[in-house]
């Protein structure tokens, strides 16, 4: 494989999908099931990949990704079954007696890209959804947290049907090989620029594609009367951001609104609540993962150090190259035309905006790309009414953040230039299907009008 590591894959694949094997429920079940049995066996060897790529604590990667993907395996486990059945549709009079059934059927082979900040959630997940549906799968996960990709290609290999469920480390130019190949569905998570390299390939062969993108994810602050409401959205926002990959994360809170007579209030709060959540020393507390890389820690210091943003520093502000740490930095109106305003931040950056009134957020979200989510901390029905229907985004998130990313219910997805294509529960399962209409008929009754040949008589009917 390390030669050429494309060279015969989604050969190998098709022949193994062609075969049937993968379209069988027992097949799907096997692999789902196996997955299970390598979550829970290699536990260990997962933590440690994700200590070493991006000093994750384990309680951390247990509750991120481990914890996550073993509830998404038992869902699908249990619904497998009635997704698989198909639905009734119903037709029209005119087509009496008749009936018709949407059957889903797999796509068939199927490439998966992955990122880098949840590598095995962002990697599993969709595979979940692969297998689900029937697919033979190729998985590319990210090449910058290398240690989780390996262990990745290690377990998959082992674990799962090597025939049909191939993993293919490597970075770009092994991605644009991957691409150059014909495939039935293209699942990406990555950024916009890449997203739009992986669109362009799949065009050439009509190929359907899900793009997991990110984006600036804003959180409305609203002054929230209550000290209990106060304390509990401080937390959920400081985890959300600082305790969630270092805020390497598409969901991550990216920057806060909040009024300007409420803002020393909330700066105040973030302070407290930080220390409490991560010590004076946030380094110590390996309670912060570490920035992926070099390039991603000096893209971060570079945000950092335009001198608008730094002036508007409040909070913390230092950082350790070799260690590649960033203490958790709160910034106060940082200009909205600088890097930190303008692009997807993804490090343990906070800015605060102010604005007069609450709802003049409204038009601050409006005036940029379309995010994944928007959090909003509100008592204030008719503000959540206003963001709701007012904004567009991914997702809306009231009072709290990143828990809908867990729950198999609800699609999980962007809009705009956060993506397109949901997933997660049985979205994943429709995501990687076709869902065939099959109508049946009878010769029973027929229609002599609806033949030719035409002629006034059939004209004036
Ligand atoms: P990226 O676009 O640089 O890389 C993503 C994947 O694409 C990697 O596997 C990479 O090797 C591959 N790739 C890069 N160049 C390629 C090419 N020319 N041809 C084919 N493949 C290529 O993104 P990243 O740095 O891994 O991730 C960061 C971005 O992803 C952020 O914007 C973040 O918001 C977004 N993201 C979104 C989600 C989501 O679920 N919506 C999750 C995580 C990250």
């Amino acid at each position: 494989m390390a030669a050429d590591p494309c060279k015969d894959l989604e050969a190998e694949l098709r022949e193994t999908f062609e075969s049937g094997r993968t379209k069988e429920e027992s097949w799907r079940r096997l692999q789902l099931n196996n997955l299970l049995s390598l979550l829970e066996e290699k536990e260990d060897v997962i933590f440690q990949a994700l200590e070493q790529d991006l000093g994750k604590h384990p309680i951390e990667s247990y509750r991120d990704e481990i914890g996550p993907l073993i509830k998404s395996l038992n869902y699908a486990l249990n619904g497998l079954k009635k997704w698989m059945s198909g639905r009734k549709a119903a037709l029209p009079l005119a087509a009496f007696p008749a009936s018709a059934v949407l059957v889903p059927e797999p796509l068939g082979v199927v490439l998966i890209i992955s990122s880098w900040n949840f590598p095995f959630g962002l990697s599993l997940e969709p595979l979940i959804g692969a297998i689900c549906a029937g697919n033979a799968v190729v998985l590319k996960p990210s090449e910058l947290a290398p240690a989780s990709a390996s262990v990745l290609a290690d377990l998959i290999h082992t674990y799962l049907d090597v025939k049909a469920i191939k993993v293919v480390q490597g970075g770009v130019s092994v991605g644009e090989q991957l691409l150059q190949l014909k495939w039935d569905k293209i699942f990406f998570t990555g950024s916009a620029p890449v997203a739009r390299i992986v669109m362009t390939a799949a065009a050439k062969n009509l190929t359907p594609v899900t793009m997991e993108l990110g984006g600036k994810c804003p959180a409305v602050v609203d002054s929230l009367s209550s000290s209990w409401d106060k304390t509990i959205a401080m937390k959920r926002i400081l985890a959300s951001k600082f305790g969630i990959c270092s805020g390497q994360a598409c969901i991550s809170i990216d920057y806060i609104i909040a009024e300007k007579k409420f803002v020393s209030t909330l700066v105040e709060l973030l302070k407290a609540g930080t220390l409490s959540m991560f010590g004076v020393n946030p380094k110590e507390t390996n309670s912060m993962a570490r920035i992926i890389n070099k390039n991603h820690f000096r893209r971060l210091k570079n945000l950092l150090n335009e001198p608008s943003s730094k002036a508007s520093i409040v909070y913390g502000g230092s950082l350790d190259e070799d260690n590649l740490f960033i203490e958790p930095t709160i910034l106060l109106d940082p200009p909205l035309e600088t890097g930190v305003m303008t692009e997807e931040i993804f490090g343990p950056l906070l800015p605060i905006i102010t604005l007069e009134k609450i709802e003049d957020s409204i038009k601050l979200i409006k005036s940029k790309p379309k995010p994944l989510v928007l959090y909003a901390f509100t008592n204030d029905e008719g503000l959540k009414k206003r963001l709701s229907s007012e904004t567009s985004s991914g997702s809306v998130v009231f009072n709290d953040a990143i828990v809908q990313y867990a729950a198999d219910s609800i699609p999980f997805g962007g809009v705009g230039e956060s993506g397109f294509g949901r997933y997660h529960g049985k979205f994943s399962f429709d995501e990687f299907s076709y869902e065939k209409a099959v109508v049946r008929r009878s010769y029973l009754v027929d229609f002599w009008f609806r033949y030719p040949p035409w002629n006034d008589h059939k004209l004036q009917l």
